[in-house]
């Protein structure tokens, strides 16, 4: 074998995810009752994007990847939720813990696996073809500011959806029928976390709202769960 100079990667080393949120159970990211997972970080930037909280790739710990792993599969053992949605940030730009939180979760036998990405699908799969053996569906391209549109799935109307399990086509396909409406609060100790993805004419309302925080505490903020509608 000829000598290339480069180590293999070691795929037993402790591998770690920048995260900015996890939440369970979330209603609106993806069809039915979810685990929700949102990376930090994002290098694509979109103009108008609604996470831009989640851009900066600091702030926080990261999470070892196969605790993580042991989390969510804890949850699906116990509460048998439809799904894991992960979004973020960009879950992309950590490719290499996603892909082994993917292979984790997979093993496991959790199969209906969302991931929400910037990129575009071609560029995934070219990158990391088994995405489509450990992903059930990605909704893939950046968010163009201005193109909005009423799926409830998408924040605006360039993005598609690719379903690489047929076995949950019925499911999806309800899911990307529905409309806008339905975003969902969480809060902990950092703050008010809104989930879903929301009109884009809305989205300044919804930054004002979070912003003045004494209101927002005023209004007695539902806990992990429940939804409201705008
Ligand atoms: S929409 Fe997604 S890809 Fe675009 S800036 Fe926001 S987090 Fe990044």
């Amino acid at each position: 074998m000829p000598k290339t100079g480069r180590k293999p990667a070691d795929e037993t080393a402790p591998a770690y995810l920048g995260i900015y949120l996890f939440c369970y159970p979330v209603y609106a990211l993806g069809p039915g009752r979810r685990v929700g997972l949102w990376t930090r970080g994002c290098s694509i930037r979109c103009e108008g994007c609604v996470s831009g909280d989640a851009w900066s790739f600091g702030g926080s710990e990261p999470a070892d990847v196969d605790e993580l792993s042991g989390r969510i599969r804890d949850i699906f053992k116990n509460e048998s939720p439809d799904g894991l949605s992960i979004s973020g940030g960009e879950p992309f730009d950590q490719s290499a813990p996603l892909i082994r939180l993917l292979r984790n979760l997979s093993v496991s036998g959790i199969r209906d696996i969302l991931i929400f990405t910037g990129y575009r699908i071609g560029d995934i799969t070219a990158r990391h073809a088994e995405i489509s053996e450990l992903a059930a569906a990605v909704v893939d391209g950046p968010f163009e500011k201005g193109n909005d549109t009423e799926a409830c799935w998408k924040g605006s109307a360039n993005q598609t959806l690719t379903l690489f399990r047929p076995e949950f086509a019925e499911r999806y396909s309800r899911w990307i029928a529905a409309k806008k409406g339905r975003l969902q609060i969480f809060s902990d100790e950092r703050g008010v976390f809104v989930i879903g993805v929301p009109r884009q004419k809305d989205v300044q309302k919804i930054r004002e709202w979070r912003e003045f925080s004494p209101m927002a505490e005023k209004r007695a903020i539902p806990g992990a769960g429940e939804e409201f509608q705008v």
